[in-house]
């Protein structure tokens, strides 16, 4: 079993209508619901109203992969918090930034760029074409799969040249967008996946289901360990 946390901020839901409709119980649990159903993850969820804004180190010891869902408060997350998040990765936790944490602390801290991008709101379609058909997180997509409606992000996206592009989305309003980008940190593997606005239902869309699966299995680390920099002897001399 994979030991999965989801984190989230779980503003929107309680505040807004259309999200509050959508996530009654909070992203966080709507993204549970279907990795509980897979049977492959062993699924806890955290939040920012918890303490130290839901992160600690044990918690984060025992988490092979964390995702990552936050829009309104990446300010209100503790430096502290994106720190242990930030370590956490580079001794091998994978990471999952969904949609608007592209601007939370501990995924601009891994990419060292602001992460800024351009974005606007008027519920277009997204299609989300597969860039590598043979990497592990597109298995089980065609080559494109549509999202009905949903928040436009746009080129240019302020991050580092991706390791791996998996995939590119395309608005019917014409922008296009690198969608869904791997990144290697340490020890640690990164994936960062666009679609997720908080006023449609796009966690419950059944391709994104099976990317953010995909994603968690890719990035569960094969093994762990902090990376230190050590003084050594010349071989031979060793006592
Ligand atoms: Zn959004």
């Amino acid at each position: 079993m994979i030991k999965v946390t989801i984190w989230n901020e779980f503003i929107h839901e309680k505040t807004k209508p259309l999200p509050a409709r959508h996530y009654p119980n909070g992203i966080h649990n709507a993204i549970k619901e279907f990795l509980d159903a897979d049977g492959r993850f062993e699924v806890k969820t955290a939040a920012l109203e918890g303490e130290n804004c839901g992160i600690t180190k044990e918690l984060l010891d025992n988490t092979d992969v964390l995702l990552w869902w936050g829009h309104v408060a990446h300010d209100r997350v503790s430096d502290e918090a994106a720190e242990l998040v930030h370590n956490a990765v580079l001794s091998g936790m994978g990471f999952i930034a969904l949609h608007s944490a592209h601007h939370s602390k501990p995924f601009r801290r891994l990419m060292g760029t602001t992460c800024n991008l351009s974005w606007r709101e008027d519920g277009d379609m997204e299609r989300i074409w597969v860039i590598k058909p043979s990497h592990p997180i597109a298995q089980g997509i065609d080559r494109y799969f549509e999202i009905e409606h949903e928040e436009t992000y746009a080129e240019p996206f302020d991050i580092p040249e991706p390791d791996e592009l998996v995939f590119g989305g395309w608005y019917s309003g014409g922008e296009i967008f690198r969608s869904g980008c791997c990144f290697y940190r340490g020890n640690g593997k990164i994936f960062y996946f666009q679609p997720g606005h908080e006023t449609v239902p796009v966690f419950k869309n059944e391709n994104v289901q099976t990317v953010i699966k995909n994603a968690i299995c890719w990035a569960a680390p094969t093994a762990r360990f902090e990376i230190k920099c050590s003084h050594i002897k010349k071989i031979g001399s060793e006592e």
